[in-house]
């Protein structure tokens, strides 16, 4: 590529090989081979690689780690430059005094929670891939984890954004205070904008003193419609834990394939409920929630010690690249719906793959209404695909019809943006896409990815 000599000192490379690394992430959607992949160390390496970038009409796709689900990470086309953020990890500033926390974007998640709770210190939003994406991409996808159901997701947690706007120039969004009126908030439009309106390069988050104490139960189902119901009944006995996860039989079964984990196997669905706080109000609350579980015919066992939950928590994050084990190729979407109509939407996706024949998982942020639709289907057999790819539209579809949305978590990119007006109206859509014209006009910031091509 012509003129990336001007680019000097940056970290930068055209090779084939390294090109292929970064044309998929984990949507195992095929991109484009980009032009370039650059690695900047500064602000200033970013201003000049997006000037650069919009002076020669080449897109820019930020990437964290690329375990985006929507293809939101992979370049569409030839003309680009990837900006890798794996050098721009570090821990700038943790201010105990203001409860905050100053990172670069290519921080990995898990690593900036070992730091502040080594402090005492809790950053609650915990993706299930916590280990390996990066705050800047959780930012940009507005990720949730099983914490959410008590302490919200990661737009909860941004105070402040430096970003890159797509004519080199660089914002200040929010601050460092925990309150502020003045104005519109430009940091929330960062916020799941999925790399379309700037490029971050500093972020403030806030944190949370660690809680005193946390509680893992392990709660069994003989049908997968009461795990559902236990949801909402738990809400309506004013109990919040800090998660509730749902695993199904089949990713039971997956997990146990994956990994033996010796989780029972002739259960229809199982529930991971986790309170945290103050040890009396922790144990308090857990009466409760067995009493609601037992109502249910549910079984219940406590995880003891860390040993155990931590098993526990490794055998829900198995789940996601468990489900190889039961096909070759899987189409997942993270729908939500209102907490007190997931039972609805479990029973109604359990309908449409009976109806259909094809195999349909369900597993995820049940707390939350969160759930992770997964349509297992062989890429190879055409019929089996087609008949799957149209099951999305159909879930789709359930999910709007009981008031939620298509996405949770994982956000658009490529692989929603069809159906995006299902959700969002025409004159919403006219803002959003307004937007996106202000703040990129030549449309050099991650194209394609949102409103489709
Ligand atoms: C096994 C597995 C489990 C998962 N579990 C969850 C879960 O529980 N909850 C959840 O929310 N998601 C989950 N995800 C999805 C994914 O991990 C999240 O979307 C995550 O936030 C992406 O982070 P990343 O660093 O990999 O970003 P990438 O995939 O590299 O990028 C994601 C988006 O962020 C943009 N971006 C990245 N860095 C920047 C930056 N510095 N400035 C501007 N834009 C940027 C990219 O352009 C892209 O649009 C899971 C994925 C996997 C594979």
């Amino acid at each position: 590529m012509k003129g990336l000599s001007k680019l000097t000192g940056i970290e930068i490379s055209a090779d084939k090989e390294v090109l292929l690394c970064y044309s998929f992430d984990s949507s195992a959607l095929e991109g484009s081979l980009p032009s370039a992949v650059a690695w900047p160390k500064s602000t200033d390496d970013v201003v000049r690689i997006v000037k650069f970038a919009n002076e020669n009409n080449l897109s820019v796709i930020p990437r964290g780690a690329g375990t985006s689900t929507t293809g939101a990470s992979i370049p569409l086309k030839r003309e680009s430059i990837v900006v890798s953020f794996e050098k721009m990890k570090r821990l700038l500033e943790v201010d105990t005094g203001n409860l905050t926390v100053l990172v670069e974007p290519g921080i990995i998640n898990s690593r900036l929670q070992e730091e502040v709770e080594y402090l005492g210190f809790f950053y609650p939003p915990d993706p299930a891939s916590l280990e390996i994406s990066t705050i800047g991409g959780n930012i940009a996808t507005n990720a949730g984890g099983p914490r959410a159901v008590k302490y919200g997701v990661t737009r909860d947690y941004v105070m402040e954004i430096e970003a890159v706007l797509a004519d080199g120039s660089v914002v200040m969004a929010g601050s460092k205070t925990h309150k502020r009126a003045v104005g519109y908030s430009l940091k929330d439009i960062f916020i799941g904008s999925e790399g379309t309106l700037g490029v971050f390069t500093k972020i403030r988050l806030r944190l949370l003193p660690r809680p005193m104490e946390i509680l893992t139960l392990l709660v069994t189902f003989k049908d997968l419609e009461s795990s559902g119901k236990v949801v909402s009944k738990i809400f309506s006995s004013k109990i919040i834990p800090r998660a509730i996860e749902l695993m199904d039989r089949f990713s039971i079964e997956a997990v146990e394939r994956f990994k033996p984990c010796g989780l029972p196997r002739d259960i229809e669905a199982l529930l991971i409920i986790e309170l945290d706080g103050n040890p009396n109000s922790i144990r308090n609350d857990a009466e409760i929630i067995v009493d609601v579980c037992q109502k249910l015919g549910a079984d219940i066992s406590v995880a003891e010690d860390t040993s155990s939950k931590k098993k526990i928590w490794e055998t829900r994050r198995a789940i996601s690249p468990a489900l190889y084990y039961l096909k070759p190729f899987k189409i997942s979407h993270d729908v939500v719906v209102p907490r007190n109509r997931v039972s609805q939407l479990l029973r109604k996706i359990a309908e449409l793959s009976n109806k259909s024949g094809i195999p349909i998982i369900s597993f995820g942020h049940a707390g939350d209404g969160n759930i992770h639709v997964n349509i297992m289907v062989d890429k190879n057999n055409q019929e089996e695909y087609l008949i799957g790819s149209n099951l999305v539209k159909e879930i789709f579809e359930i999910t709007i019809s009981l008031q939620g949305s298509l996405s949770g978590e994982h956000g658009i990119g490529i692989t929603k943006a069809p159906y995006i007006e299902m959700e969002i109206g025409k004159r919403e859509l006219e803002l959003m896409r307004g937007l996106k014209n202000l703040y990129d006009p030549k449309g050099i910031l991650n194209p394609g990815k949102i409103f489709g091509a």
